[in-house]
């Protein structure tokens, strides 16, 4: 069995407690305008081709993304860091791309890490199947549960799918008390409008979960697309500093909401 995976990141801070190894799976069932991981998106590998110029010379490096790794590979890659994870409260968070779309694989490793007491976490947008949730509903340590837009509307028009299912396994999630990070990647202009924020809170206070994330946007995606040969269809807005998030950290608190900005 395996699994394509596009990057393995090490000492990250972000995706869960301590100091984590994350694993990004390729292939994404939504198409987010603001993707910040292009690459993430097509489930097959792809072909990213960097120009550099050094004076009056042009470098041209091709780099295929996408590499598959069998489980055991996997496991021998992630295992380095478990002094990390020991010394931090650390582990490993799968991520992508969406990790339940090459379900067996990420069942067959959460499972290895559970009997190995390795910590893990899965990054998700929740477009799955029901029964693949339910699947590894006891699996994961936590999961990081992303949630972008209430309006099914508007998250097609953002995303390119409905979140019917999205919020349905949300809240089996919840339902089963699973240990749920929720994350709100805040798009200036797009998701941090008054009438989304109050969405989120009403369907937030419906749910069970340990802390809502606020993510920080950046727009590193404009490269990375240009040399995946894509169209970059989002407008040009600034990154967002941790202070543009404050008033909207307040808003979530105000309605009793732990919140922190990642
Ligand atoms: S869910 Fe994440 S990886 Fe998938 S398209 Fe949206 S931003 Fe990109």
């Amino acid at each position: 069995m395996s699994a394509l995976i596009y990057d393995i990141k090490r000492f990250t801070v972000h995706d869960g407690p301590g100091i984590r190894t994350t694993v990004f799976f390729k292939g994404c069932p939504l198409n987010c305008l603001w993707c910040h991981n292009p690459e993430s998106r097509n489930p097959e590998p792809e072909k990213s081709i960097k120009e550099n110029r050094v004076g009056e010379k042009q470098f041209v490096t091709e780099e295929i993304i996408g590499k598959e790794y069998s489980v055991e590979q996997l496991i021998a890659e992630i295992e380095k860091d478990q002094i990390f994870f020991e010394e931090s409260g650390g582990g490993v968070t799968f991520s992508g791309g969406e990790p339940l779309l090459q379900m067996d694989f990420l069942v067959e490793v959460l499972k290895v890490f559970k009997e190995k007491g390795i910590h893990t976490a899965v990054d998700t947008c929740g477009f799955a199947e029901e029964e693949s949730f339910r699947k590894i509903l006891n699996l994961p340590d936590i999961f990081l549960f992303d949630l972008k837009i209430i309006n099914s509307e508007k998250h097609i028009e953002f995303t390119g799918v409905s979140n019917d299912v999205i919020l349905s396994n949300l809240k089996i999630l919840s339902e089963n008390k699973s240990k749920i990070f929720i994350r709100f990647p805040v798009i200036p202009g797009f998701n941090d409008d008054e009438t989304n924020v109050n969405d989120m809170i009403a369907f937030l206070k419906t749910i069970n979960f340990e802390e809502l994330n606020l993510l920080k946007y950046h727009n590193l995606a404009k490269t990375k697309c240009q040399r995946l040969g894509k169209k970059y269809e989002m407008p040009d807005i600034p990154n967002t500093k941790k202070e543009d998030l404050f008033e909207l950290k307040r808003s979530f608190e105000t309605a009793g909401i732990q919140v922190k900005i990642v």
